[in-house]
């Protein structure tokens, strides 16, 4: 399929309806077609297609912008006189040659080919190319449009349909609300276990800090009075504690009772 160069961002001159005067000042001096969204150079006053400008300045590679007039560019908005003619413009849809007859006036025709019943869209389904006008036709019969059942939400090609019937539907609505249980536990199981791990953790390291006090607590007079069977208890109670610390650095299993 052939479109006409608006597909480039300008119009080309054979679009334009033959009643209408083409003055020069109404073409890009860059790309030889009707001007676009234009804009001019504030020092020639000539004005370009904005995308054609833009392009052009970019090719330049340079630090200062040089218009094709060769002058400093700088933008200015498009003189309104110039705009005045454009708008005088009566213009074929882009869509022409696929069969769309109308005749636009310049100022309203971006909107007309946005939405314009001649152009192409890919049907959601089966990704075909399929014309506007036709689409929502095509979208009612296609077998690759996914459609949802209002009961079960169960997603389901179109040409599935017929296989779509109650008992499906009804098993659809017991899956889910088992898979829906089937979460709920599971969250509330891991919530326990994050607790019981948090509550394990604080109480080692409570003992932990008992055991360090431990001599400390003993000084003069004292030392005496703690006799050596008494710290060989409290040695023994420490040798646990680092082994389970040991333990409590490996990863946190619950299930691996420690004796
Ligand atoms: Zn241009
Ligand atoms: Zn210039
Ligand atoms: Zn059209
Ligand atoms: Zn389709
Ligand atoms: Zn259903």
């Amino acid at each position: 399929m052939s479109l006409s160069k608006s597909d480039s961002g300008s119009i080309s001159t054979d679009r334009i309806s033959d009643h209408c005067l083409v003055y020069d000042i109404c073409l890009c001096p860059i790309c030889q077609n009707i001007l676009w969204k234009p804009v001019a150079c504030k020092v020639c006053e000539n004005a370009f297609c904005s995308k054609c400008i833009t392009t052009w300045l970019y090719k330049q590679y340079r630090s200062r912008p040089i218009c094709p007039f060769n002058c400093n560019y700088r933008e200015r908005k498009c003189p309104s006189i110039l705009l005045n003619l454009l708008s005088k413009l009566k213009v074929d849809c882009r869509y022409k040659s696929i069969g769309c007859e109308n005749i636009i006036c310049y100022e309203a025709l971006e909107r007309h080919e946005d939405e314009c019943q001649y152009q192409m869209k890919q049907c959601k389904g089966c990704e075909k190319s399929i014309l506007l006008k036709d689409l929502d036709d095509h979208e009612n019969e296609c077998d690759m449009i996914d459609v949802i059942c209002c009961k079960c939400q169960y997603v389901y090609k179109q040409k599935e349909m017929k296989n779509h019937n109650q008992i499906r539907c009804l098993e659809n609505i017991m899956e889910r609300k088992m898979e829906e249980a089937l979460k709920k536990q599971q969250q509330m199981f891991e919530q326990k276990l994050k607790l019981l791990e948090e509550n394990y953790r604080e109480k080692l390291s409570q003992d932990g800090r008992q055991i360090n006090n431990h001599h400390s607590n003993y000084s003069g007079d004292n030392l005496c009075i703690h006799n050596r069977k008494h710290c060989s208890v409290i040695e023994i109670k420490q040798s646990t504690i680092r082994q389970q610390k040991r333990r409590h650095n490996a990863p946190f299993n619950p299930f691996i009772f420690y004796k």
